[in-house]
C-alpha cells in the first residue's frame, strides 16, 4: 500500500492509510503497521496514539514475538461508526443498519414503485423513516445505495438502471439534499464486490471475481484490491455476453446474451420447454422461505424432478463456459458465488463444473469457486460496505463523500 510522501494534508493520508490497513487485513503490531506502509515506529506510535484516544483503536491481545517482548496488536473498534444500506429492488427497498466491523444492527423492508411519478421522493421518505426509527449510536457515517444498473460515480450517484425503467436518475443528489448525510450509490454487484473487500475474500485476495446469480446474472471484477469499475462506472455486465444469436431475447433489448439463458426468465422458459408446470408462488411462502415462480422450480428439483434439475444443469453448463471466459480474461485468485440463485446451486453445479473446467485454460483449472452464504438482507449490506469502506480508502476512491465520511468518524467520537 503506498502512502503519498508530499501534500499538505500528509497527516491525514497516513491515518487512512493505518485504518485501511486495519480494516482490511485486520489487528496488527505498531512494528507490523510501520513494515507494511514503509513508514518510521516513532511516526506510528504517535498517530496510533491519537487513533487510540479518539476511539477509533483499540488495544488487543499480547502476540508472542520472535526473541523479543510480545508485542501489543491493535484493531479497529468495531463501534465506531455506523452506516445505512439500502437495496434498490423493482418491487421493494431492503435497509440494513450497519457497524464498522459488519455486525447487522437492524433491518427494514419497504414497498417500493420505481415507475411511480416521484420515486425518488418515496426512496427520500423511506430512508428518512428508517433514520428516524434506527438506533442514534454509535453515529451514523452515511447512506450507501446498491442499484441494479450503471452508476456513474458512486460520489455522485446519477443511475441508469433499464431493470427499473431509471434514465439519469439523480439518486445521490437527491438523498443529500434532502438527509444532509454523506451518500454513495453503486451497482449493486460492485457493493458486494465492497462488502468482500472488507469482510471476507478481500482480506486474504488482492484479486478475485464476485458473479451473482438470481433474477439477472452479474459480475465484479477486483484487481489490485479495488472494484474495476471501467470508463464510465458500467463495468462488469456479465450478464450480457452474447451466447447464441439465436437465442432468447434479453432484457437489454439484444438476443441471446447470458442472461436471457440463465436469469430467473431464462430458467422459466426452460422449463416451459421441458414442459414444465410451475406454480406462480409457493404456497408455504411464509416464514422466510424463498417465493416465486424460481423457488419452486429449485424445490421440484430438491424434491429429485428430473427435468427441474436438467433446467439447472443445463444452464449451468452455459453459466460455466462463460465464466471460464471471463477467468481466462482476468485471472483471479479466486471466485465467489453470490445471490438468490445460490440456494440451487447443487443443482447448477452438475452442469456448472464440468463446464467451467474444461474451458480453463491449462493451469488455472484448480481455480477455487466458492459459493457464499446468502440472505436477503445481503444486497443491503453491501452497500452499506460502500459507506464503511470510505475510513479504510486510502485511494481516496469516493471522493469528497469519502471525505466527508471520515470526517463524520473523526469528529463524532470524543
Ligand atoms: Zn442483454
Amino acid at each position: 500500500m503506498a502512502v503519498p510522501r508530499s501534500g499538505t494534508d500528509r497527516g491525514d493520508l497516513t491515518r487512512t492509510a493505518i485504518l485501511a490497513l486495519l480494516g482490511t487485513v485486520g489487528p496488527l503490531s505498531r512494528t507490523e503497521i510501520a513494515a507494511r506502509l514503509d513508514l518510521s515506529l516513532a511516526s506510528v506510535t504517535g498517530l496510533t496514539k491519537e487513533l487510540l484516544g479518539n476511539g477509533m483503536l483499540e488495544e488487543l491481545d499480547l502476540r508472542p514475538s520472535r526473541g523479543g517482548r510480545p508485542a501489543q496488536r491493535l484493531g479497529l473498534v468495531g463501534g465506531a461508526g455506523r452506516a445505512l444500506g439500502i437495496k434498490v429492488a423493482a418491487d421493494r427497498l431492503v435497509i440494513v443498519d450497519v457497524r464498522l466491523d459488519g455486525e447487522v444492527l437492524g433491518s427494514w423492508e419497504r414497498p417500493f414503485d420505481p415507475a411511480a411519478p416521484d420515486a425518488l421522493a418515496d426512496l427520500c421518505d423511506a430512508v428518512e423513516d428508517v433514520v428516524a426509527q434506527a438506533t442514534r449510536t454509535p453515529p451514523l457515517l452515511g447512506i450507501g445505495v446498491g442499484v441494479p444498473g450503471g452508476v456513474d460515480d458512486q460520489a455522485v450517484g446519477t443511475v441508469n438502471a433499464p431493470t427499473l425503467g431509471w434514465q439519469a436518475m439523480p439518486v445521490g443528489e437527491r438523498l443529500r439534499r434532502r438527509l444532509r448525510l454523506p451518500v454513495l450509490v453503486e451497482n449493486d454487484v460492485n457493493a458486494l464486490a465492497a462488502a468482500e473487500r472488507l469482510y471476507g475474500k478481500g482480506r486474504t485476495h488482492r484479486d478475485f471475481l464476485v458473479l451473482t446469480i438470481g433474477r439477472g446474472v452479474g459480475a465484479a471484477i477486483v484487481t489490485d484490491g479495488r472494484v474495476y469499475r471501467g470508463a464510465r462506472g458500467g463495468a462488469g455486465e456479465f450478464g450480457h455476453v452474447p451466447i447464441d444469436p439465436g437465442g432468447p431475447v434479453c432484457g437489454c433489448g439484444a438476443a441471446g446474451c447470458l442472461e436471457a439463458f440463465v436469469g430467473a426468465a431464462g430458467l422459466l422458459a426452460a422449463a416451459g420447454a421441458k414442459g414444465l408446470t410451475i406454480p406462480a408462488d409457493d404456497p408455504s411462502g411464509a416464514g422466510g422461505a424463498r417465493r416465486g415462480p424460481v423457488a419452486a422450480l429449485g424445490r421440484a428439483a430438491a424434491d429429485g424432478e428430473h427435468a427441474a434439475r436438467a433446467v439447472f444443469a443445463e444452464a449451468g453448463a452455459i453459466l460455466g463456459r462463460a465464466v471460464a471466459g471471463l477467468i481466462n480474461i482476468v485471472d483471479p485468485e479466486v471466485v465467489v458465488v453470490l445471490g438468490e440463485g445460490t440456494a440451487d446451486w447443487p443443482h447448477w453445479r452438475t452442469g456448472f463444473d464440468p463446464a467451467v473446467r474444461a474451458q480453463l485454460l491449462p493451469g488455472r483449472r484448480d481455480i477455487e469457486i466458492e459459493v457464499e452464504s446468502w440472505d436477503d438482507t445481503s444486497w443491503a449490506q453491501g452497500a452499506a460496505a460502500l459507506v464503511l469502506a470510505t475510513p479504510f480508502d486510502a485511494a481516496g476512491t469516493a471522493g469528497e463523500q469519502g471525505r466527508l465520511v471520515r470526517a463524520r468518524l473523526i469528529g463524532a467520537t470524543p
